[in-house]
């Protein structure tokens, strides 16, 4: 009987409205957020109620990280995480937001293995550590239907358990479908698909990852098995 109580009271931690504001502000302002089916909606509601509660921001470089941002930026992340079975990205703990680019330490071996150290300029990073870091100027940009889209592709990042795969029941059909669009990338490039993704399996996961979400027609119409995969996958239809 307390047992029943408590799996009722733990339940109802859930059930708690959605905030309107929050709503409209995906109504206004997150693509794909009308073609939503009810079912899905619900569970991205909530989904971003969940990220909201589990994650912590901190924004960089004297941003002021307000609530919109918050809450735009989990809704970009929880569009990915739409599957019945899906978990709100267990391993990350913070997200840290920049106002614009913001630079990195990199270390690059050379031809010969000599390590050299610099400094890049990135958009976003996604780190085994538990942090995904982000240039708020370039969640905006993917907001209003910019080809890259930075939370996608960092967030596919934090989905990949190992070599551009996310955690799949069955792997044959993924390796065979993204090995193929991989090498036709590499050997002939691609219309729709970032260069960037013929850097190894898992870039090209997060690239194809922000195609499908940014450019979901001309991805179904240049890539149509690599786009049903990643719709059968995300639930979403993008094009
Ligand atoms: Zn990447």
């Amino acid at each position: 009987m307390k047992s029943d109580w408590l799996a009722w009271l733990w339940r109802s931690r859930d059930v708690r409205p959605f905030p309107s504001q929050w709503r409209f502000l995906f109504e206004s302002s997150l693509p794909h957020y009308h073609g939503l089916s009810p079912e899905l909606r619900e569970r991205f509601e909530s989904q971003v109620q969940r990220f909201l509660a589990g994650k912590r921001f901190y924004g960089c470089n004297g941003l002021e990280v307000t609530e919109d941002m918050r809450v735009l930026v989990a809704g970009l992340a929880c569009l990915l995480i739409l599957r019945p079975d899906a978990k709100v990205f267990p391993n990350l703990r913070s997200v840290l937001l920049y106002p614009t680019a913001f630079w990195v330490r990199h270390e690059e071996p050379d031809e010969i293995g000599v390590v050299h150290e610099g400094e890049v300029l990135q958009v976003g990073e996604s780190q085994d550590w538990g942090r995904v870091v982000l240039s708020w100027e370039d969640v905006e940009a993917a907001l209003a239907g910019d080809a890259v889209n930075v939370v996608a592709h960092e967030f596919a990042h934090q989905l990949d358990v190992g070599a551009g795969a996310p955690n799949l029941p069955d792997y044959a059909r993924w390796s065979r479908v993204m090995q193929e669009a991989y090498d036709e990338l590499c050997a002939k490039g691609s219309p729709v698909l970032d260069a960037y993704g013929a850097e190894g399996p898992a870039e090209f996961f997060a690239v194809a990852t922000e195609s499908y979400f940014q450019r979901g027609e001309e991805l179904r119409s240049h890539h149509p098995e690599l786009y049903v995969l990643l719709k059968d996958y995300y639930l979403l239809e993008t094009a």
